[in-house]
């Protein structure tokens, strides 16, 4: 019998999530079926529900920072039991046999992979949904355990925030002795510094906001640069090893390119649209500087980096909320009044379904 699930989902751009209840699918062999106890709230999930990249398939319920217990595994599945903590991030399925997938790098996936909401289940057809919800069915290859201790609250925004940020800083190497710049202090940012100082790096966090100094330095932050100050920004030219930069919307990147050493790497994480103003090739050239992305990580990537911040004790700043609340949560991110990920206590979903 497939499961009735409660859920909070996006019926129109222009309108609030609304309670919406739907089946989630019983498990195929390979299946893990999942009661969801915490869900982040993600950036991405605003971008979703107000479709803002133009291809949004309503009605859509959000949610890729799933923390939940395992309720029931499929025949085939070998990793997981019944009563397992779990986590599901971005990704629900791929073609899982292309290069990338064998090489553990499912967001890459040749042949694309599938969004854990707002993508269509290649098996039926069907659109998969989020984490908003009370309950979720994943094939186990895209579900990561949860280490012995960690916070569940504060490991949901590791399945997002968490690997978007430690993919690239281990990608490109990050060690002891380097220096590394971080752009924003949001969700992702937060999670940039204090990773990037786990890799032994001396910190900078650039921000716009004189009013995140204090805050930036209490989060692990060695130094910060107000981005909108010049002459900071003069004291800081050809100083950086990386730079991950964490903004979602438009910003000049040339400015930051000139804090960078020669072979310095700028990555971006959170910009999906044309990077405006353009980027001047003389900055990139005369210094044999590189600009990149990344994509949040692969599976095995995903379970090592919880894996990594259970061993070293670090944890997202989380801000807890009923799903109930989801709307004024959407309208506090878009302002910037979150410290620094809301997560949603499932919890308040289930006194209602009983
Ligand atoms: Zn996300
Ligand atoms: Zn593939």
């Amino acid at each position: 019998m497939p499961t009735l699930t409660h859920a909070y989902a996006a019926h129109a751009a222009d309108r609030n999530l609304e309670p919406f209840d739907f089946n989630r699918r019983d498990p195929r062999p390979d299946d893990v079926a999942i009661e969801i106890l915490y869900c982040g709230v993600c950036h991405s999930d605003l971008h979703f529900a107000k479709n803002d990249w133009g291809f949004t398939q309503f009605p859509i319920v959000p949610g890729h920072e799933i923390v939940g217990r395992v309720t029931q595994v499929g025949p085939e599945v070998t990793q997981y039991q019944e009563g397992d903590l779990v986590g599901v991030g971005c990704m629900v399925d791929s073609c899982r046999d292309c290069q990338a997938c064998n090489d553990g790098l499912e967001q890459y996936c040749l042949n694309g992979f599938t969004m854990t909401y707002g993508s269509e289940d290649p098996h039926d057809g069907s659109m998969t949904q989020g984490g908003y919800s009370t309950f979720v069915v994943v094939s186990e290859r895209f579900v990561v355990g949860m280490p012995n201790g960690i916070d569940l609250k504060s490991a949901a925004p590791l399945l997002c925030a968490g690997i978007t940020t430690y993919s690239p800083l281990k990608h490109y190497g990050v060690k002891a002795g380097h220096k590394v710049g971080v752009i924003g202090m949001g969700g992702l940012g937060h999670m940039g510094v204090k990773l990037a100082k786990a890799f032994g790096a001396e910190v900078t966090l650039f921000t716009r906001s004189e009013s995140k100094v204090e805050e930036a330095k209490s989060n692990g932050a060695d130094h910060v640069v107000v981005s909108t100050d010049d002459e900071q920004m003069a004291a800081v030219a050809e100083t950086f090893d990386f730079m991950l930069d964490t903004v979602p919307v438009q910003h000049p990147i040339d400015p930051y390119l000139a804090t960078l050493k020669y072979d310095g790497t700028h990555i971006l994480v959170g910009l999906m649209d044309p990077i405006e103003p353009a980027i001047t090739g003389m900055n990139l050239i005369f210094k044999r500087r590189v600009v990149g992305g990344s994509l949040i990580g692969g599976m095995p990537e995903t379970q090592e980096v919880l894996d990594f911040c259970a061993e070293r004790g670090i944890t997202c700043d989380v801000e807890m909320i009923d799903l109930n609340d989801i709307n004024e949560a959407f309208e506090r991110m878009k302002a910037g009044d979150v410290r620094y990920r809301f997560v949603i206590d499932m919890a308040s979903m289930k006194d209602k379904a009983a």
